[in-house]
């Protein structure tokens, strides 16, 4: 067998939404303005796009100022949680609000993503907004505190139920410094251990910032099968 072969082949998922194709806005506020300052099209040197968005808008984070005053922006975000092994979790499709114990931890997880009923929902990407979502209560945000996770993400655009009166929920993962990763689409990825890679824009000041989001592993399978027999080779 020769060496490529024998190394475990790992599956990398871009879980990003796409950016500038009619993903909805959060209800109030607006939707991306997408313009050219130059355009090759149109006689210019070279082509520049302008960008005008809410920074909550498709796949993005939520840092601790947006719901906790004085709190840190998204700038001074570590990058030792935003990259590392993380746990997917899929929750049952008749659940649309995910409660403490909902689903089981893996021992010394810190971070964490669900996999909702949500995700089908980016069948069509440029859906109306939804407003039905689900997302976690506070006892549920609560929970995660306790069990030492520092970022999670969900397959809408909050981890906080619409119809909430309060934002309980962002107030307790925010003001613990955990990170909400929201508007996740994990429609092609199934439950189990993924390396993520979640990385905002370098935005001093701001409360929220748009990310790539890109988990690699697990290896299938077979292919865990294969890496088996050759372990014990040198
Ligand atoms: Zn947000």
């Amino acid at each position: 067998m020769s060496e490529a072969e024998a190394r475990p082949v790992k599956t990398r998922y871009d879980v990003t939404l796409p950016f500038g194709i009619g993903v909805p806005a959060w209800p109030g506020e607006p939707m991306p303005v997408i313009t050219r300052l130059a355009d090759m099209d149109k006689g210019d040197d070279c082509t520049v796009t302008r960008l005008d968005f809410a920074v909550h808008y498709a796949t993005h984070l939520d840092a601790p100022l947006h719901f906790v005053k004085g709190g840190g922006d998204v700038a001074g975000l570590a990058l030792d949680v935003l990259m590392g092994p993380c746990q997917l979790v899929r929750i049952d499709n008749e659940i649309d609000a995910i409660g403490p114990e909902a689903f089981e931890i893996a021992p010394g997880c810190t971070r964490l993503l669900v996999k909702t009923r949500n995700s089908a929902l980016w069948d069509d990407p440029a859906h109306a907004f939804h407003r039905d979502f689900t997302a976690f209560t506070p006892e549920g945000a609560q929970w995660l505190v306790d069990r030492g996770i520092r970022l999670v993400g969900i397959d809408y655009l909050s981890v906080q139920r619409f119809y909430d009166s309060e934002p309980a929920t962002h107030r307790i993962l925010l003001g613990a410094g955990v990170i909400a990763v929201e508007g996740l689409d994990l429609r092609a990825v199934e439950p189990g251990e993924y390396h993520l890679t979640c990385l905002p824009l370098r935005l001093v000041g701001a409360d929220g910032s748009p990310c790539r989001v890109v988990l690699d592993g697990p290896a299938s399978t077979r292919q865990k099968d294969r890496r088996q027999d050759t372990s014990e080779q040198p």
